[in-house]
């Protein structure tokens, strides 16, 4: 290989390049999106676990309250014993004893019916919690299917880009031969999609280290493609071509 057939190697390179460069800013992309999209699911999936949360604390609350009427409906009982069994007492002392133990029932009827009133309380501020909630809940579903919607159609904008740009590719790089194609993609995956690059100014275009003179006199023997020797990516001088 040599002089002419080089050049046109490299002119084939430079044709074929432009498509990778396209390409893998859309590949980049696909690569991109769905883990954009997960990132927001995952955001709307906690706050919709923070509403099930408020939800279960609601219940929670409710059957606190339901253990509480229970035990005032007990103590209520025990009050009305205690006022029979009142009536069947013979000493005053008994009396007394009897009398003092209603009066420390009635306390406790007391107490429990304050709580009854604060865990009344309590639901009635959860409930209005979960309507508030709720309603931001499903703002927040309408914005995540709404950025869900924009991202997929963005992915499928990348896929038909790829898809169309496949072919043309493939054209660009009928006539390269399968050994330097292979080289040339390699450099492609490793470089950040780029493997072919202008010197300019003595300096290499993918690395902008300088390119040596000797080097830039490699080049222009035409004997084969060169590479810089800093980045491993192709070189070649546009002026020249
Ligand atoms: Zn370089």
């Amino acid at each position: 290989m040599a002089g002419q057939n080089v050049k046109d190697l490299i002119k084939k390179l430079v044709a074929l390049q432009k498509f990778d460069t396209e390409l893998y800013e859309y590949k980049r992309g696909l690569k991109d999106k769905p883990a954009e999209l997960e990132g927001l699911k995952e955001k709307y999936e906690a706050k919709k676990q923070q509403f099930h949360e408020l939800e279960t604390s609601i219940k929670q609350a409710e059957l606190a309250r339901k253990k509480v009427e229970g035990d005032l409906k007990n103590k209520e009982d025990d009050i009305v014993k205690a006022n029979a069994a009142l009536m069947t007492l013979k000493t005053n002392k008994e009396y007394q004893i009897k009398l003092f133990e209603i009066e420390n029932l009635k306390a406790d009827k007391s107490i429990l019916e304050d709580e009854i009133l604060r865990s009344m309380e309590t639901v009635e501020k959860l409930q209005q919690d979960v309507v508030k909630e709720k309603e931001f809940l499903a703002g927040e579903e309408k914005q995540y299917l709404a950025e869900k919607e924009k991202i997929d159609a963005a992915i499928r904008a990348l896929e038909e880009k790829v898809d169309g740009l496949a072919g043309q590719r493939r054209e660009a790089a009928e006539g390269i031969d399968k050994n330097m194609l292979a080289v040339y993609e390699r450099v492609i995956d490793n470089r950040g999609g780029i493997a072919l690059v202008p010197v300019a100014g003595m300096s290499c275009g993918g690395c902008f280290m300088n390119v040596p003179e000797q080097t830039v006199n490699r080049i222009k023997m035409y004997e084969d493609v060169v590479r810089c020797e800093m980045c491993a990516r192709f070189i070649y001088l546009p002026e020249d071509l």
